[in-house]
């Protein structure tokens, strides 16, 4: 079967062992058949270094590089959750490390690919947040700390976060319709497919009378998501926990 795979925000965490199960089970069933499989971001709930010492991410590297044995390439672009993965995550894992922001040609149509919340504009603090622990200073310094230190951070700035998610609301957490458009038009496509919201749905919208196409990812927290194209199309579901 002719078919490519696209999934993200799976939030894979040792609290949430149903998840990480149902992920094992997709790929050895259905992303067996598939052509290649993209993962487009917060695969784990956070990966602050390649020596994160949990059993359960060593499990789950394993059984995506079994897969790619199997002829299903997996590509991987990074989260604001995960992109810290680095050279010992893409060996174990066997997947190819994608740009945010990537166009590939999907049986003739150009799609571009991205995590997303480079879109969420109108969120200026995270946006600030964000270019901070892009910096590649800031990662070198944040590396370099011991395992312990980074988890602490990170747990912590994982609170203040949801707590200003909630105050937010979800206009200003969502992606921003303008520079959705800006960039489509700057890369040239008429689809593009992206994470991060956790607000699965198809968007098609009109410029200059021709259509566009957004395919937004749901998260994997009561079920999993999963958007399949094929030459037909695409059709975005929900795999059930089971
Ligand atoms: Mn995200």
């Amino acid at each position: 079967m002719t078919e490519t795979l696209f999934i993200s925000d799976l939030h894979l965490d040792k609290e949430r062992p149903d998840i990480q199960a149902l992920f094992h089970r997709f790929l050895a069933g259905r992303a067996v058949q598939a052509d290649a499989l993209y993962i487009l971001g917060d695969l784990f709930e956070y990966w602050i270094g390649d020596d994160d010492p949990a059993r359960e991410h060593a499990q789950t590297l394993k059984a995506i590089k079994t897969l790619t044995t199997e002829g299903t390439s997996v590509y991987f672009v990074a989260g604001n959750r995960d992109f810290l993965v680095g050279q010992v995550f893409l060996e174990q894992s066997g997947c190819q490390l994608l740009d945010d922001y990537t166009v590939i040609d999907l049986y003739g149509r150009r799609i571009l690919l991205m995590h997303g919340d480079t879109l969420c504009t109108d969120d200026v603090e995270y946006q600030q947040l964000r270019a901070m622990m892009r910096n590649p200073e800031w990662q070198a310094q944040f590396l370099a700390q011991p395992y312990a230190d980074r988890l602490q951070q990170v747990l912590s700035l994982r609170k203040k976060s949801s707590e200003a998610i909630a105050a937010k609301g979800e206009i200003i957490t969502d992606v921003n319709d303008q520079a959705v458009r800006d960039t489509m038009l700057e890369y040239g496509v008429h689809t593009l497919i992206h994470g991060h919201t956790h607000r699965p749905a198809v968007h098609k919208f009109l410029i200059n009378e021709q259509e566009y196409t957004r395919y937004v990812l749901g998260d994997w927290y009561e079920q999993g998501s999963l958007l399949s194209c094929t030459p037909e199309g695409c059709e975005l579901t929900v795999m059930d926990l089971g």
